[in-house]
């Protein structure tokens, strides 16, 4: 059943060779429930995997796109290597991600340079990608704006969805988990259990999938119950239908 005008949005992040087998994984457990999950492809994990060095990757992330998966583009290594943070950025991101967040210091030029040569390796290996996701969902505004200047029809970080294409901010909760350590998978279990009881009525809601999630069998398990509770009250959406 779905309550008027809900969107349910889910993406598998962190889309590499380098982590092929358990983003497989999480692709059969979303369409083991009917949905098609957006890539986040990353062109070059930590700088030692390039996208274009496993044809076998390349197949495999084409034939998804053909069968109506939305691609994004997802930073370009996924690490912090060459961008030293501040103490400002330091406070942005504390607790928040293992030295990922990759945009979180760069301004209008860096962002948009790492930008235009992600989205040209996607399309270079014939892919087209709909919009940008940062690592960790931390980077300035002057990256959103670099995705729009990019001509990318989306963006997001952890609160809001921009909608370049017809220029609004749709304010949206994303489920989320972390299996790095105990303590944070079970926290992160019951955040999800939380989301449901208190933002099962937002508009806009996003489950983001991690392969990092299947290092503890709790998350594995929460992300499945997530998938069926959420879909027994809407059904899947497109970032193309925003
Ligand atoms: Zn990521």
């Amino acid at each position: 059943m779905t309550i008027g005008n809900q969107q349910l949005l889910i993406t598998i992040h962190d889309v590499t060779p380098a982590l092929q087998e358990r983003v497989e994984h999480l692709w059969r457990l979303c369409r083991a429930r009917g949905v098609v999950p957006g890539l986040l492809v990353v062109p070059d994990w930590h700088g030692g995997s390039p996208i274009e060095g496993d044809a076998t990757f390349g197949t495999w992330v084409r034939e998804r796109a053909q069968e109506g998966a939305e691609i994004f583009l997802h930073g370009e290594r996924h690490d912090e290597i060459g961008s030293p943070r501040t103490w400002r950025d330091e406070r942005r991101a504390f607790g928040r991600t293992n030295k990922e967040g990759e945009f979180l210091t760069l301004d209008f030029d860096a962002a948009s340079a790492k930008i235009t040569r992600g989205v040209a390796r996607l399309r270079a290996m014939g892919l087209e990608p709909i919009g940008f996701v940062p690592p960790a969902w931390l980077a300035k505004m002057d990256t959103h704006v670099a995705c729009r200047k990019a001509g990318l029809a989306v963006s997001e970080d952890d609160g809001t969805v921009f909608v370049h294409t017809t220029k609004t901010a749709l304010a949206s909760p994303v489920v989320r988990w972390s299996a790095r350590g105990a303590f944070r998978s079970y926290g992160s279990v019951l955040q999800e259990r939380l989301r449901w009881k208190l933002q099962r009525s937002a508009p806009v809601m996003r489950l983001a999938l991690h392969p990092a999630d299947l290092d503890h069998p709790a998350v594995e398990r929460s992300i499945d119950r997530a998938l069926e509770a959420w879909l027994g009250l809407r059904v899947q959406t497109f970032y193309r239908a925003l």
